[in-house]
């Protein structure tokens, strides 16, 4: 007879962590870049249920500021949600205590993308980066060749013949390019080495 609540699964008890287990230095640094007040956060989850693309996503949006209190970084980090966000805001906006939800994903955003820590969606985080470079090399992004700069990285061609996603993007580029909505050289824009200048310094902000 066991006289507590586990059922006798005595070795599926772990420890759990608490708030403070971790120390708020992340906290405290996520607020501080991003000026989203984290703290007055407590769980009413409206920003989930606004949230259009909630669905999708292995963290949700009151989890990942629940996870930003707690200190768990390298989940966030890791996590899809970075991702597959849209920055729509529809999270910042429905929030009765003004948290910034989406202004803090993207900014885990931008720190999983300099981190080392191996994305979860891989070809979207490949995406996110080709596409900066892309931005930084002509100042405006060329469709044909942010496509053909992606498919170039590590594992995306060979997950694309395998999904059969490249032959749609094929299809889906000649189509477009008849249309004459594709253009195949690109243009740079005058301002270049002002957007690079802008982009480095965002990066910048974050280590
Ligand atoms: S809507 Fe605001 S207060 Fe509610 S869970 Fe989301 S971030 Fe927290
Ligand atoms: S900004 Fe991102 S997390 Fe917020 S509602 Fe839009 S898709 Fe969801």
């Amino acid at each position: 007879m066991h006289d507590d609540n586990s059922g006798g699964r005595t070795d599926s008890i772990r420890p759990r962590h608490r708030i403070g287990d971790r120390g708020d230095h992340f906290l405290k640094r996520v607020e501080g870049e991003t000026g989203a007040n984290i703290s007055a956060c407590y769980q009413c989850e409206r920003c989930t249920n606004a949230c259009p693309v909630s669905a999708f996503m292995d963290v949700k949006p009151h989890q990942v500021i629940r996870y930003i209190q707690i200190g768990w970084r390298e989940r966030l980090l890791s996590c899809s949600t970075v991702w597959v966000c849209l920055s729509c805001e529809m999270c910042t906006t429905y929030c009765p205590n003004d948290v910034g939800v989406a202004e803090t994903i993207q900014h885990l955003r931008k720190m999983a993308a300099n981190s080392a820590i191996q994305p979860r969606e891989l070809q979207l985080a490949t995406f996110h980066r080709t596409f900066i470079e892309e931005l930084q090399r002509f100042g405006r992004v060329n469709e044909f060749w942010l496509m053909g700069a992606l498919n170039l990285k590590p594992g995306i061609l060979k997950d694309k013949i395998r999904t059969g996603a490249l032959k749609e993007e094929i299809e889906l580029g000649l189509t477009l390019w008849r249309r004459g909505k594709l253009k195949l050289l690109p243009h740079r824009c005058k301002a270049v080495g002002e957007i690079r200048t802008v982009v480095q310094n965002r990066n910048g902000k974050v280590r």
